[in-house]
């Protein structure tokens, strides 16, 4: 799927309701969730992966994304109710119910068993509520076989050094401004958007 309709397809899905800050709901803009997910395509396709787990799946365009370019299978993992009948509302509209699981709970409830090639998020930052990445990290590190996609502030010092620790390898990639909606806006230092990065994080080959 070309780009441009990969970001159109995205920026259409049913909009995640941003009620409840103190959980850090942000919805990844269309364009930017196209281009990056597009991007990791290129360099390891999703057809060639089991599947993958999109941790605080929000209106699930991460995931989505991914079934769109060719992965066979995508579990959401959403804590909130009423995100997830969002979720489950933007998985019918693509007609992808029959590859998609939707886990309503919270991430570090999740145990050994769920585990697939990839995973990718765009977790909470910890701006509300420091460290409020620390159980999407562990919960990636449990759930994960190979890679981690993670998107998070472009300062966010910590990625590295954890991901070491973890004994997974670290590359942090691509950078991205993300439009924020205007009732976040305070957030930000730059009015309207929040300077955020990619990283892919890779077990070491045996
Ligand atoms: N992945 C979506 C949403 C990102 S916002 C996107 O990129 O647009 C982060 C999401 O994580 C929110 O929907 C929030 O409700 C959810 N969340 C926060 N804490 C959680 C937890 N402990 N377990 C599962 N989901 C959680």
């Amino acid at each position: 799927m070309r780009m441009r309709k990969l970001a159109m397809t995205l920026s259409q899905l049913p909009r995640h309701p941003l009620k409840d800050a103190a959980l850090e709901q942000y919805g990844t803009d269309g364009e930017v969730a196209a281009k990056w997910v597009a991007s990791i395509d290129m360099k390891k396709p999703f057809e060639e992966v089991d599947g993958v787990i999109d941790l605080g799946a929000g209106n699930g365009i991460l995931g989505i994304a991914a079934l769109l370019l060719g992965a066979p299978h995508a579990v959401f993992v959403e804590i909130d109710y009423e995100v997830c009948e969002v979720l489950q509302e933007s998985i019918k509209s693509m007609g992808f119910n029959d590859r998609c699981r939707i886990i309503n709970g919270d991430v570090s409830d999740l145990g050994d068993e769920l585990v697939h090639d990839v995973v990718i998020m765009n977790p909470p930052w910890g701006r509300q509520t420091p460290k409020a990445d620390r159980p999407f990290l562990l919960a990636a590190n449990r759930c994960a076989r190979s890679t981690i996609h993670l998107l998070h502030g472009r300062g966010a010092a910590h990625i590295d050094p954890w991901a070491e620790e973890n004994g997974w390898i670290s590359n942090r990639w691509m950078e991205a401004d993300l439009p924020l909606p205007a009732t976040y806006a305070h957030h930000s230092r730059k009015r309207g958007s929040t300077e955020a990065a990619m990283w892919w994080l890779e077990r070491p080959a045996r």
